[in-house]
C-alpha cells in the first residue's frame, strides 16, 4: 500500500509521500534509543513540563488538526476536534499521575521474606515501537506516547498508510514541546516492513492495534524475539436490551454507538441483542433513527455520517451486507451506497440473519449493526458470547440481580451498563479472546511498558 492521502470524501488523491529508506529508518532508531538513555535519566516533573508543554500544542492547533483528520479518514469534524481535544486532556493525565502510578511500593512486612527491606520499582523498557491505525488517528496514538514517554520510554511509530499527514504532525509533536530529539519518531513504513523493526535489539516492546491478521503477525515476530507486545485489536461488541430498560433511550444511544466515528470504531456496539418483549418496539425505533441520520460531507457541521475510510473498507462492508442478503437476512434499513462520490455506505440495519451469515462472526467496520433476537438473559449471553472476539459490551437493564448476571457472564474486556463504551483515560482498556492482550490507559496501560524490578537487601 502506498503512504498517502487519499480524502474518502472526494476519493481524490491528495499527497503521496516517500517512505523512509532502510538507512533513515535506522538513524531513526539510533535517535530513539539515545533519546531512551536521557529521558530515563530525567526527572517526573521534567517529563510532566514537556507533557504539558505538548498537550498546549494540541489545544492551540485542534481546529487546524481536527481538519486535517476529517480529510484523512473522514470522521465528522466536530468528533475530530473532540478527539484533538481528548489527546490533550490524556496527555496532562499522564503528567499529573505519572510519578504516582511508577511509584516505588515497599513490602510492609520484610521480614516475610528474610530482608530489612524490599520493594519493587517501576523502570522503563526503552524503545517501544507502536503500530497503528487511521481511525483516530491522534487519540490512538496519544494514549500509547503519553504514558510511555512519562514513563521514561522513547517511543516509534509506525502509522496506518492511509494518514501520512497525522503520523507527520506527530513525528515533531514531543521535540516541539521540548522533549529530547528522539524521543518519539514516526517511521513512514509499510506493514511488511515492521518486522525488522521489532527485530532489532535497540526496540524492546511492541504495541499493536489493529486488525486481528496485523495482530497475529506482529505477536508471532515479538515472540520469535522474545519482546514484549501488547495487542488491541478488533471487536464486534454485543449492546443488549433487557425489558427493564428504557427501550427508547436505549434505541437513541444504540444508534450513537453504532455509527460514532461513521461505524469504525473498535468498541462501537455493533450486535444489538434485544429481549423478545421488547424486540418489536427496538427494532423499529433503531431503525428509523438509522435512516434519519444525515449521510455526506464530514466538513459540514451538520452532518453525523461520513464516509468510510478507504474504498477496501467500504467493499468489505458492501460484501458483509450482499453475504446476508443473499442467506435471506432482512435489510430494515439501508444495505445501498448513496449516489455521492468518495466511499460513503448507507447507514444499515440488519435482522434475521441466519447463524452462517459471515456478520455474525465477523466485524463490521462501518454504520451496519445487526438485529438479534434472543429469547431470555440466557439466550442473550449465548448470543453475545458467540464470535471470537472479546473487547467491550454494553447492557441495558434497570434489574440489579440482571445487572449483575450480564456483568459476570459477558465474555469481554468491559461491560457498561445502561450506556455505550467510551474509551476513558482513567479506565483501564483492552480485550480477551481475539481482541487481543494486555491493557491501554489508567496506571495499568502505563505499567505494560515498564520493568516492574523487584529489590530485596538483606
Ligand atoms: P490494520 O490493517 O491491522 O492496520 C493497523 C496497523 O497495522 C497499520 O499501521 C497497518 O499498516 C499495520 N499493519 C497491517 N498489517 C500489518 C502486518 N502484517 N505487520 C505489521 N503491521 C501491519 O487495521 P485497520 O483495518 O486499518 O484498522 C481497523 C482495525 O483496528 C479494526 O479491526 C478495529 O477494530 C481495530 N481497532 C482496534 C482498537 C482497539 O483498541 N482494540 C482500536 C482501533 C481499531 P498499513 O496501514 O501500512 O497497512
Amino acid at each position: 500500500m502506498s503512504i498517502s492521502t487519499v480524502n474518502p470524501t472526494s476519493g481524490k488523491t491528495e499527497i503521496i509521500i516517500d517512505p523512509h529508506t532502510p538507512s533513515e529508518v535506522d538513524a531513526r532508531i539510533t535517535e530513539a534509543a539515545a533519546a531512551a538513555e536521557i529521558l530515563r535519566n530525567t526527572e517526573f516533573a521534567q517529563r510532566a513540563e514537556w507533557m504539558r508543554a505538548a498537550a498546549a500544542i494540541l489545544d492551540d492547533q485542534a481546529e487546524g488538526l481536527g481538519e486535517l483528520i476529517t480529510i484523512e479518514m473522514g470522521k465528522p469534524i466536530a468528533q475530530s476536534v473532540a478527539e484533538v481535544e481528548k489527546s490533550a486532556k490524556a496527555m496532562r493525565y499522564y503528567a499529573e499521575h505519572s510519578e504516582a502510578f511508577l511509584a516505588d511500593v515497599e513490602l510492609d512486612d520484610p521480614s516475610t521474606v528474610n530482608a530489612s527491606r524490599a520493594w519493587t520499582r517501576y523502570e522503563p523498557l526503552g524503545v517501544v515501537l507502536a503500530v497503528m491505525p487511521w481511525n483516530y488517528p491522534l487519540w490512538q496514538v496519544i494514549r500509547f506516547a503519553a504514558p510511555a514517554l512519562m514513563a521514561g520510554n522513547a517511543g516509534l511509530l509506525k502509522h496506518a498508510s492511509n494518514v501520512p499527514q497525522a503520523a507527520l504532525f506527530l513525528d515533531t509533536l514531543f521535540e516541539r514541546a521540548g522533549f529530547p530529539k528522539g524521543s518519539f519518531r514516526t517511521l513512514l513504513i509499510g506493514g511488511n516492513s515492521v518486522a525488522s523493526v521489532i527485530a532489532d535489539p535497540r526496540v524492546r516492546a511492541v504495541t499493536l492495534t489493529g486488525s486481528e491478521p496485523a495482530g497475529r503477525s506482529v505477536a508471532a515476530v515479538a515472540g520469535d524475539h522474545v519482546k514484549k507486545a501488547v495487542l488491541e485489536l478488533g471487536g464486534s461488541d454485543p449492546f443488549i436490551v433487557l425489558p427493564s430498560a428504557n427501550v427508547r433511550a436505549a434505541a437513541t444511544t444504540a444508534v450513537r454507538a453504532r455509527i460514532n466515528n461513521n461505524g469504525q470504531s473498535c468498541i462501537a456496539g455493533k450486535r444489538f441483542i434485544v429481549h423478545t418483549d421488547v424486540y418489536d418496539a427496538f427494532a423499529a425505533e433503531f431503525a428509523k433513527q438509522m435512516s434519519e441520520l444525515v449521510v455526506g460531507n464530514p466538513l459540514l457541521p451538520e452532518t453525523q455520517v461520513g464516509p468510510v475510510a478507504t474504498e477496501a473498507g467500504r467493499q468489505d462492508l458492501i460484501d458483509l451486507v450482499e453475504d446476508a442478503r443473499e442467506r435471506g437476512a432482512t435489510i430494515l434499513t439501508g444495505g445501498s451506497v448513496p449516489d455521492l462520490p468518495g466511499w460513503f455506505y448507507t447507514p444499515t440495519v440488519i435482522a434475521d440473519l441466519p447463524d452462517d451469515a459471515r456478520l455474525v462472526q465477523e466485524e463490521a467496520f462501518g454504520p451496519v449493526a445487526s438485529l438479534y433476537r434472543a429469547t431470555d438473559a440466557d439466550d442473550a449471553i449465548r448470543i453475545a458470547n458467540q464470535t471470537t472476539f472479546g473487547l467491550s459490551s454494553a447492557v441495558w437493564t434497570e434489574d440489579p440481580a440482571e445487572e449483575a448476571y450480564f456483568v459476570e457472564k459477558l465474555d469481554a474486556g468491559a461491560v457498561f451498563v445502561n450506556g455505550m463504551t467510551i474509551s476513558y483515560q482513567e479506565l483501564p482498556f483492552g480485550g480477551i479472546k481475539r481482541s487481543g492482550f494486555g491493557r491501554e490507559l489508567a496506571a495499568v496501560g502505563q505499567r505494560e511498558f515498564c520493568n516492574l524490578k523487584t529489590v530485596w537487601k538483606a
